[in-house]
């Protein structure tokens, strides 16, 4: 059984992207700079925000997190964003869900400007990825089929199953899957007897919210298992939506949490950021 850790492909990564945003900065005269939308101070949100800044720091680019508290109006935020995407030296901006009640998921899509859609949830970014043309992709789907590769796995003509459905992660995810020439299963919550559907796939890809939901019964024998879950279990371990030491006595992959596909989402992420930057160099 491998244990597909996303550190040794981060760290090669990482010092490619450093290099890019050397040669980045001195084509534009500045660092490529992530603006990070964060309203309320959610404890895990505030996690992941330092993880993203620490990283960005780590390559040289110019990321900070612009903060408003809990009470703050949609309107007030909505400007805010407004003037970021004005700001011809901001490359990226990323508004950090999830988002107080007040704010309406419908409206808060279509705030970042589409050229500097890093986390690419803005409907004409997704558009654009359905249908295959060059743009952003989004961050943590695009980061599974990224350590897949890493691993040296071919997709093409292999049976994908997908557990999840959500705007972020399943939906886009079966599409980049299909752009690979996999045989796509897509599961969710009404789906019937979810084992005999999940067994079939040569890969099993789970973004289901559920800790430790997928056990040995759902995997095919020699299966690949990339796990985009970030839970606690009871025991108040972080743990992802697969059960890890009991999926481990079937399958032939899984990815740890931590350390699988987080690091691989921060990555795209900067690897977003870094392409808006080097969209703005004349040549
Ligand atoms: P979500 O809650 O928006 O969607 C969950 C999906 O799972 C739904 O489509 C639902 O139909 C499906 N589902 C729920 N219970 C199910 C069941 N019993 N059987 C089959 N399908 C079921 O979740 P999300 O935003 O896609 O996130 C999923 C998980 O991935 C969460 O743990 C989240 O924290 C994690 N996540 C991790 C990263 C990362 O960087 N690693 C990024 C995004 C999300």
């Amino acid at each position: 059984m491998i244990r597909l850790e996303a550190r040794p492909y981060r760290e090669k990564r990482l010092s490619e992207l450093k290099a890019d945003v050397v040669k980045c900065t001195s084509a534009l005269g500045r660092k490529p700079k992530l603006r990070v939308v964060m309203v309320g101070d959610h404890t895990a949100s505030a996690i992941y925000v330092a993880n993203k800044e620490k990283m960005a720091a780590e390559i040289g680019m110019d990321a900070a997190t612009v903060k408003f508290p809990e009470t703050a109006a949609p309107e007030e935020v909505a400007r805010a964003v407004a003037e970021l995407n004005a700001d011809p030296s901001v490359d990226g901006i990323l508004i950090q869900r999830p988002l107080p009640k007040s704010f309406k998921e419908e409206d808060v899509l279509l705030w970042v400007h589409p050229s500097k859609d890093v986390d690419a949830f803005h409907p004409e970014t997704v558009g654009r990825m359905s249908l295959g043309l060059p743009g952003f992709l989004p961050c943590t789907p695009a980061g599974c089929l990224k350590l897949v590769d890493f691993y040296g796995y071919d997709l093409a003509g292999k049976i994908a199953c997908v557990i999840g459905r959500s705007s972020i992660v399943g939906k886009p995810l079966a599409q980049l899957l299909l752009q690979r020439d996999a045989t796509v299963l897509h599961c969710h919550s009404r789906t019937k007897d979810l084992a005999s559907i999940t067994r079939q796939a040569d890969f099993l890809f789970v973004a289901i919210g559920k800790p430790e939901f997928v056990r040995a019964e759902h995997v095919k024998p020699g299966a690949v298992v990339i796990d985009v879950g970030i839970g606690k279990n009871a025991a108040n371990k972080t743990v992802g939506d697969v059960a890890y030491d009991d999926a481990a006595k079937v399958a032939g992959a899984i990815t740890p949490v931590p350390g699988g596909i987080g690091p691989m989402t921060i990555l795209g992420l900067l690897e977003n950021t870094l392409a808006g930057a080097n969209a703005k160099i004349k040549p």
